[in-house]
């Protein structure tokens, strides 16, 4: 139900929509097609709530007219990429405007001079990388989901992917804002220098704020030249535990950092290779462990690998398979990238989870999600970014079980998941962001000073509270 500080979409609004974007960029009173802005990748459905009206504007001046608006009448607007979401973000909870920016996707200038690329939001992040590859380069924050994804979302949720460990994620490479306010207004912020440290870091609030402190028209992104070369391993192990240890040996002993260090757990890693047909020997595996080195000097990529291979081998694995060529590499990424789906697939309900903690507790939460698996009678794969603690442990429902039992049960299960979590040092989130789907266990970790803080930068840049609300705090 809509928040009583906000007033409804009313024909005179449409009208003045149109007026802003032409009518063929409102979609109003059509419920088959306003259903498609409902969700994100979030599966459970009662997350999903269709917006009122959703527009679809080609320029930041007209996003700017349409947040104009919205403030002065009081109507939620939720910016919206491309819904790969997995925390309901992109949700508009308390119906209003869905602000789907997949019309203004240019990629404006790619700078070969400064290695900076200029897009707008909607650009969707694999298509980027299709332009900078010819060019040898890349922009090395991407996530895993860069077919589907934009690059408006990646900023929103300072996504991190499988090459985190070595390159950061996206707001390491984030020089340029062109930022529509709550009020309506357009800031410039940053630009294509490197450095800069002029005042408050306003980029570093903005990227990660999940859509509820400003909307971006316009990005600047940093570019690195592309690796050469690279090698990839996949180590099977009979347990978790042998394939966790093995990430601070490589960076230890092998003195390297590697490109990616992905962890597949047995019901991950043996469903994946099931679902695809893969002739790998997956049924007697316990975890895998995905395993790349990169660079620029091909020599050095392979002593790296070979270092890898031998860390893993002195943990006395089932197997290793190596690959040196992009063909043999893909093999292995598309069985960590079918991991989501494949545990989707199957049961009817699942949650997918995206906790942090250091890389050494890695082995006391699983074993902590092994008790939670006995103590609500489901199954919870846990697959992720090893290299940085980042896990999606995802609860999977008891195919018997009804959905209104689920409704009952994944509250408690994720609570408890969560206080384990913090117990070790860890947060709720690492990539995914908070969205609606965890603002009720925001508390669990962090303080109510904190909160309090995170409130007031939101009331100061958000007074009217109209930009994504039901996001990130319990209550607005
Ligand atoms: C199979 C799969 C794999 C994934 N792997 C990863 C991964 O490796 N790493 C990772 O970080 N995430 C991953 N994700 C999650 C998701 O793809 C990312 O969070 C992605 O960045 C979301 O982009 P989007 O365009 O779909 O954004 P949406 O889901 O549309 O929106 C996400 C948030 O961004 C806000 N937003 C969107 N555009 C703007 C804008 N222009 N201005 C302001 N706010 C905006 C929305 O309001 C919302 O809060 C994965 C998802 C799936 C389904």
């Amino acid at each position: 139900m809509t928040h009583e500080r906000f007033a409804p979409v009313t024909d005179s609004i449409v009208g003045a929509l149109r007026a802003i974007c032409g009518a063929a960029n409102v979609i109003y009173a059509d419920a088959p097609r306003l259903n498609r802005y409902s969700r994100d990748q979030v599966a459970e459905k009662h997350f999903h709530v269709s917006p009122e009206v959703v527009v679809l504007p080609g320029t930041a001046a007209e996003v700017q007219a349409i947040v104009r608006l919205a403030h002065r009448e009081r109507i939620p607007v939720t910016p919206r990429g491309a819904g790969s979401g997995l925390s309901g973000g992109a949700i508009p909870v308390q119906g209003g405007i869905c602000l789907s920016m997949e019309r203004m996707n240019r990629i404006i200038e790619v700078d070969t001079a400064n290695l900076v690329a200029v897009v707008e939001p909607g650009v969707v992040t694999n298509r980027l990388d299709e332009v900078l590859k010819p060019l040898g380069l890349f922009f090395a924050g991407y996530p895993m989901s860069e077919e589907i994804c934009t690059l408006g979302g990646n900023v929103a949720h300072n996504a991190g992917g499988g090459r985190a460990i070595k390159y950061g994620v996206t707001r390491r490479y984030v020089t340029g804002l062109e930022v529509v306010t709550a009020t309506g207004e357009i800031l410039t912020l940053g630009g294509k220098r490197v450095k800069d440290v002029t005042g408050y870091d306003l980029i570093g609030l903005l990227v990660g704020s999940e859509g509820t402190l400003g909307v971006f028209t316009r990005i600047i992104i940093r570019l690195l030249p592309r690796p050469r070369s690279r090698r990839s391993l996949l180590a099977l192990f009979d347990d978790v535990r042998p394939a966790i240890e093995t990430v601070p040996e490589i960076a230890i002993s092998g003195r390297m950092i590697p490109a990616s260090v992905e962890l597949m757990d047995r019901i991950s890693f043996q469903e994946a290779c099931r679902s695809l047909k893969e002739s790998l020997p997956y049924e007697s595996a316990g975890a895998a462990m995905l395993l790349e080195s990169d660079g620029f000097n091909e020599t050095q990529v392979a002593e790296e690998a070979a270092m890898m291979e031998s860390v893993c081998r002195a943990k006395k694995p089932l197997a290793i398979f190596t690959a040196d060529t992009e063909v043999g590499s893909n093999r292995y990424w598309k069985i960590r990238k079918q991991v989501p789906w494949s545990l989707k697939a199957l049961s009817t309900h699942s949650s997918v989870e995206d906790i942090v903690v250091p890389v050494s507790e890695i082995p006391t939460i699983i074993a902590k999600i092994v008790d939670l698996e006995k103590k609500y009678g489901v199954r919870i794969p846990v697959f992720g970014h090893a290299a940085d603690g980042n896990l999606h442990a995802t609860p999977l429902a008891d195919p018997q079980s009804t959905e209104a039992h689920w409704h009952e049960l994944i509250p408690r299960l994720l609570a408890d998941l969560y206080r384990e979590t913090a117990a070790l040092g860890g947060t709720i989130s690492g990539e995914h962001g908070i969205g609606s789907k965890r603002r009720q266990y925001l508390s669990l970790v962090m303080g109510t000073g904190q909160i309090d803080l995170l409130r007031r930068i939101k009331a100061t840049m958000d007074p009217g509270g109209i930009l994504n609300p039901g996001k990130i705090f319990e209550e607005d």
